[in-house]
């Protein structure tokens, strides 16, 4: 158990009192002073133990700790601990073989996050193809840098409007509530033919490349029908238009994969990834394409670099990150733990009235919440929250169960070295909320 720190409170004042939190009104942050952390826990300045169900931003896949990463950085750091971006490194090239492995694709070029990753993706994009529109979707976040942040869907966009130029904008493959008001069934035919609409609308030879989620994230875990993908790689395809896979969040063993749209048997062109390619040991995002793109780039003009872009230390990281991912067969582990957590939320789903909808895969899950099964109202609205949202999210907070929610929607995001107590003794807190939930909407 960790010791309470006498400091706690002059830690959390100093902090709010110097330094500004992202995606706040200041006045109404709340910090929790992290001091350290194990596995699927980490631990606070009053002494508590919390178990960590979001795997902090749905990064820390190898959990807190992990020995094996920590002793890379350290090996790392006492080797050499920095070199510029245009030096050979003998991580650069394990690293970058890696990926290329992994991934099906070619070359990669270093960030240091998903932003820039996305960012500097958009931007190979442009130069490869020499036009200018990017397609993304409206459920779905690729970051917080210009670019990237206005290349978003979501609500986080709004503050940048009208962003960067050439961002064309197309429905989901939301299941649960097709955009049309149709069926499920209307909509996975649909979900493709619009964007093809879309295309033709826009003019195709002005279009770049779509920009997507492998799977969508925070806006959901938006699960897309089996058809999905082999459909929309041969539509884009046939317009020449590449296909950019965001994997910042879906990659890397959330899903059970190295990228969630391998579950589809696509490759894309370009894949951008950061998140669970460190566990967060390290800042570090990539940008991968494949041999055509890299054809491309032997000669023409790379218009792009970063002072850290390759930081050796970031590299080793995750280098030794992978090697956790199979030495420990931890995306064997997500599946079949991710099988029972699906089986859980289904039997949640049946139990609680305000759990409209459950979507999983892999250690990847959200519980979509409504005041009425029937008519799909959400407990909360879009961009929104409700007096029933804030009462669950506080309910988890009190039990020191670390969780993501937003809107209506629970996430269930823990790190992959979970094992099936842990995760059950989460679960077991998020019933509790549920049933809270249930009496406030008179169930
Ligand atoms: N893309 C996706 C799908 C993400 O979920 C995120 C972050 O949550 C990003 C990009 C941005 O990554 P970063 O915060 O590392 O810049």
């Amino acid at each position: 158990m960790p010791e309470p720190r006498p400091d706690t409170q002059q830690v959390i004042a100093e902090n709010r009192e110097y330094t500004l939190f992202s995606w706040s009104v200041q006045q109404q942050t709340h910090p929790i002073h992290m001091t350290g952390g194990r596995g699927s826990y980490f631990y606070d300045g009053d002494g508590n133990t919390w178990l960590d169900f979001s795997s902090q931003l749905i990064n820390l896949n190898v959990g807190h700790q992990h020995p094996k990463v920590l002793e890379a950085i350290k090996a790392q750091v006492d080797s050499m601990c920095f070199a510029g971006p245009s030096f050979a490194t003998d991580v650069r090239a394990e690293l970058g073989k890696k990926l290329a492995e992994v991934t099906g694709l070619a070359k990669s070029f270093f960030t240091l996050g998903g932003s820039e990753a996305n960012e500097n993706a958009i931007k190979i994009a442009k130069l490869y193809t020499g036009r200018d529109k990017i397609i993304t979707r409206y459920r779905s976040y690729h970051g917080a840098t210009m670019g990237s942040m206005s290349a978003s869907g979501d609500p986080r966009r709004w503050p940048v409007e009208p962003g960067i130029p050439g961002i064309v904008r197309v429905f989901d493959p939301y299941m649960y509530r097709p955009p049309m008001g149709g069926s499920a069934s209307e909509w996975e035919d649909g979900c493709i033919t619009h964007i093809e609409e879309v295309i033709q609308l826009e003019g195709p030879h002005t279009i770049a490349a779509m920009l997507v989620e492998g799977i969508t994230g925070s806006n959901g875990v938006l699960i897309p029908p089996d058809s999905y993908y082999p459909r929309l790689r041969a539509l884009l395809d046939k317009y020449d238009i590449l296909l950019i896979d965001d994997e910042v969040m879906s990659g890397f063993g959330r899903t059970g994969k190295w990228l969630a749209t391998q579950h589809y048997g696509i490759v894309p062109d370009i894949v951008t990834c950061a998140k669970g390619l460190t566990s967060g040991y390290m800042p570090l995002g990539a940008v991968v394409v494949n041999q055509k793109i890299a054809d491309y780039f032997e000669n023409h003009f790379l218009a792009g670099g970063l002072t850290y872009s390759g930081h050796p230390v970031s590299l080793a990281a995750a280098i030794a990150n992978l090697k956790v991912y199979e030495e420990e067969h931890l995306f064997e582990h997500t599946l079949e733990l991710g099988n029972y957590l699906g089986e859980r939320l289904e039997a949640m789903k049946r139990k609680y009235a305000c759990v409209g909808d459950v979507r999983s895969i892999g250690l990847f899950s959200v519980l979509e919440l409504v005041r009425d099964k029937k008519t799909k109202e959400p407990l909360a609205p879009y961009n929104g929250t409700s007096p029933e949202m804030a009462k669950l999210a506080a309910h988890i907070k009190s039990k020191h169960v670390y969780a993501f929610s937003r809107f209506n929607m629970l996430w269930v995001c823990p790190p992959l070295v979970i094992t099936k107590e842990e995760l059950d003794a989460g679960l077991a807190v998020y019933e509790e909320a549920l049933a809270l939930v249930d009496e406030m909407i008179g169930a």
